[in-house]
């Protein structure tokens, strides 16, 4: 099985997430005591949530760039970010790296082909509502994005504020199902959990739209390609 390098800490509370789901997968798909070869690199997520607020992407970039480039060298056979927010500078880690990097809204895209839905609604921090990087991947795979119209702040600050320092609240997820239930209003079949702490907070018999848990999708298609 080759070993998966995994860039964490984005927060931590859903790296902890990856780690059990990807050994979870490796000891169901081989049986026994197997468990994955994995390499974690965890960042200190304060630093990078403040390169965020400032908009410097740039420096951010160079961060994620050092950490994946510590994981080619110290063995990984191909990286995951496990962060949807943070794929804004995925193409510089690609270019930076010579292992391949599987992207988080790929598997994504992959479930909802495969189940026929065409007009999804999108949950996560702003930047991943808001700027086009996410979006813009599944639309080339003819998946059209709906974003909430109202309450994006206030659905940001739910993942920043609580969800990313381990709190679960019945209220925030009272405010998710009302954001989701306004998607499907609008016309979403399915809802994209596009935030890899959002799965900490809402579960399926929550939902009235089948949600698309990118944490879960995104680990199992690592122990996929690790055991190609
Ligand atoms: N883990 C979250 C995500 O999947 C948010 C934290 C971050 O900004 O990286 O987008």
């Amino acid at each position: 099985m080759k070993t998966i390098g995994l860039i964490g800490g984005m927060s931590w509370q859903s790296t902890a997430q990856y780690y059990a789901l990807i050994n979870r997968e490796t000891a169901k798909r081989r049986g026994g005591l197997h468990s994955a070869p994995i390499l974690l690199d965890s960042l200190d997520f304060a630093e990078i949530e403040a390169l965020q607020s400032y908009g410097d992407w740039d420096q951010a970039a160079e961060r994620l760039v050092n950490s994946a480039r510590r994981l080619e060298d110290a063995g990984a056979d191909l990286l995951l970010l496990a962060t949807n927010t943070m794929h804004v500078v995925a193409p510089k880690i690609e270019a930076a790296t010579d292992i391949p990097f599987l992207h988080i809204a790929d598997p994504t895209a992959d479930a909802l082909i495969d189940d026929g839905a065409e007009l999804v609604g999108l949950l996560g921090t702003r930047f991943t509502m808001e700027m086009d990087f996410y979006a813009d991947r599944l639309r080339r795979r003819d998946i059209d994005i709906l974003v909430p119209d109202v309450d994006r702040t206030n659905l940001d600050g739910i993942i920043y504020n609580e969800l990313c320092r381990g709190i679960i609240n019945d209220t925030s997820r009272s405010i998710y199902i009302r954001a989701i239930e306004r998607l499907a209003a609008r016309g979403a079949q399915a809802v994209i959990l596009g935030c890899t702490e959002l799965e900490l907070l809402l579960s399926d018999e929550d939902s009235p739209l089948p949600l698309y848990d990118t944490t879960a999708l995104h680990a199992c298609s690592a122990v996929t390609y690790a055991l190609i």
